[in-house]
């Protein structure tokens, strides 16, 4: 069975779908019970459980009795994919927003780490575990504006290298993904338009021509589907990927 955070949202629920497809029993964990409960409906027609778990990962608490409670509903925990995650502000550096900083870090690091260490204790005990840490292009090279945003990809690859080492003794395989403009959907209409009024000299003030300056940054001329992230973590889940630890994919048009 898999876990998957964030999983009312676009990424996580893309996935959810495609491990439904191939028959995985899913726990599906986000901060937003109403748009779980949508997510939901939506998977009830494949033939697998379901359970859904309204759970802010930033409440280590919180994670450790959901990841008890999926482990008493579903048995062990084979998978995860641990994708929660928030855009933050977009600022220049010296203007960005300590409350939000904190805010982003506080999701994308400290949560993603609380459903690690949970997980993975689980898992430890089972010498059996595969695990997607949903990274970032912004976690590759850092781009302008997103100061937060950026440091905590770079902090989910690094730390997506160390769980690879400390759990490789326990047959836990641990890697990363890291989409860089996917779209259409929330992220990117959010971004264009932050990058816009930012004002800063990488992307111009107009929302249009921003997106022409993004995709004409991506050397395959267009920003990717959603729908182009799920084989990739079905891929690092399966045993096609066996050799394959503390990797960072970018799922990034080149
Ligand atoms: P999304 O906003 O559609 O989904 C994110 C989900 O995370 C939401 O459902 C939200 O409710 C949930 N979430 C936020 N804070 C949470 C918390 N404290 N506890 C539990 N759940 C919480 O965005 P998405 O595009 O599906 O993003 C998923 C992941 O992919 C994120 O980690 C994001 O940083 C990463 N990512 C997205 C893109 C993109 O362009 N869409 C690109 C690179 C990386």
């Amino acid at each position: 069975m898999a876990v998957v955070t964030g999983a009312a949202g676009n990424i996580g629920l893309a996935t959810a779908t495609r491990l439904a497809r191939q028959g995985a029993d899913l726990a599906l964990l986000d901060v937003d019970a109403a748009k779980l409960e949508q997510a939901r409906a939506t998977l009830l027609e494949h033939e697998v459980r379901i359970n859904i778990h309204a759970c802010d990962v930033t409440d280590n608490e919180q994670v450790r009795q959901t990841v008890e409670t999926v482990v008493a509903e579903l048995g062990q925990i084979d998978f995860l994919f641990n994708n929660a995650g928030y855009q933050g502000a977009f600022a220049p550096v010296q203007d960005y927003p300590e409350a939000d900083f904190a805010r982003v870090m506080q999701i994308n690091v400290v949560g993603a780490f609380h459903v690690l260490r949970h997980v993975s204790a689980h898992m430890v005990a089972r010498k059996f575990g595969r695990i997607v840490n949903t990274a970032s292009m912004a976690g590759v090279q850092g781009p302008p504006n997103m100061a937060a945003y950026g440091a905590s990809k770079f902090a989910i690859i690094g730390l997506t290298e160390v769980a690879a080492k400390d759990l490789a003794p326990y047959n836990i395989r641990v890697n990363a993904i890291s989409p860089a403009f996917m779209g259409p959907g929330f992220m990117w209409d959010r971004q264009v338009e932050l990058q816009a009024k930012a004002g800063s000299q990488y992307f111009s003030t107009d929302p249009k021509e921003v997106v022409r300056q993004m995709i004409g940054s991506i050397p395959m001329r267009r920003y990717g589907d959603i729908n182009e992230i799920p084989g990739v973590v079905a891929f690092l889940f399966g045993d096609d990927s066996s050799y394959m630890t503390g990797v960072n994919l970018p799922i990034s048009g080149g």
